[in-house]
């Protein structure tokens, strides 16, 4: 029986090495956590951005505390602060959220002058082969206005993200270069994640950004890559087994996500 186990566990070894056995890349989604845990306030994790780097160079998330909206872009990580400030952060800083992937575009389509988020969503609805798979996208070129959002750090005991979201400052640009990167999730992943899109901006000058609300387009080129796998990093069981899942309502994330006039704080004009 000994030899037996002996044998498992090698056999476990080698098939944890085996290409496709939960191999960080080409087209798998690595997710830190899940979207309702967020929502609950579960605001600390213990996944770095180094080891989301190692997961993939493109994704969207935010930080322990709940400081700030995350952008990995080409390998680098970004946090927009609620002052509106973009720093490339260091690779120990930890997430409690996050969603990466290896962004090998597979298709690319021009989005034309005048195209708003609401348009943009038809359009690549349209485009893309299927609703079915979770796509990576990335948008970059010039926008005539582009609004966001970002998310002031948090202190114990931390509040829910809709209660976070109603103070939320927010940040317009017009005539600005830049990238938008997220991605669009099937209906299937909601509560893991928020279906549809979920784009987080950067300017090209790496000085502005956010969660994105909304844009309209001057001359853009959108790209896509589809995800055929998923591997799904759940939070420490002493926190993520305390809380109740089905407490969070889907407006509330709805509001969470899409909110484009804040309670309490008023827009800061960031225009480039
Ligand atoms: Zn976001």
């Amino acid at each position: 029986m000994k030899r037996f186990h002996i044998f498992c566990f090698v056999l476990l070894c080698f098939a944890a090495f085996l290409p496709g056995c939960d191999e960080p890349g080409k087209d798998q989604m690595y997710q830190v956590s899940t979207l309702q845990a967020l929502m609950l306030g579960l605001y600390d994790g213990d996944t770095t951005v180094e080891q989301l780097r190692q997961r993939g160079n493109h994704g969207i998330g935010t930080f322990n505390a709940l400081h700030g909206e995350m952008a990995l872009l080409e390998g680098k990580v970004y946090r927009v602060d609620s002052d509106g400030k973009v720093t490339e952060v260091s690779p120990e800083t930890k997430t409690p959220f996050a969603c990466v992937t290896m962004f090998e575009p597979d298709v690319e389509y021009p989005l034309s002058g005048g195209r708003d988020y609401e348009q943009l969503k038809t359009a690549l609805d349209a485009w893309l082969p299927t609703t079915n798979l979770p796509y990576a996208v990335r948008i970059t070129g010039t926008f005539q206005y582009v609004k966001t959002r970002s998310v002031p750090k948090q202190s114990k005991p931390y509040p829910p993200l809709a209660e976070v979201a109603k103070t939320q400052p927010t940040f317009e640009f017009e005539n600005v270069e830049g990238i938008m990167l997220g991605f669009r999730l099937p209906e299937y992943l909601a509560g893991v994640n928020m279906a549809g899109y979920h784009l987080h901006f950067l300017t090209k000058d790496r000085k502005g950004g956010g969660h994105v609300l909304e844009f309209n387009a001057s001359n853009a080129v959108v790209e896509a890559d589809d995800c055929t796998g998923l591997f799904l990093k759940l939070p420490d069981a002493k926190t993520f087994t305390g809380v109740d899942l089905s407490e969070v309502k889907e407006e509330d994330i709805r509001a969470v996500e899409s909110t484009t006039q804040p309670a309490s704080q008023p827009t800061t004009q960031n225009t480039e």
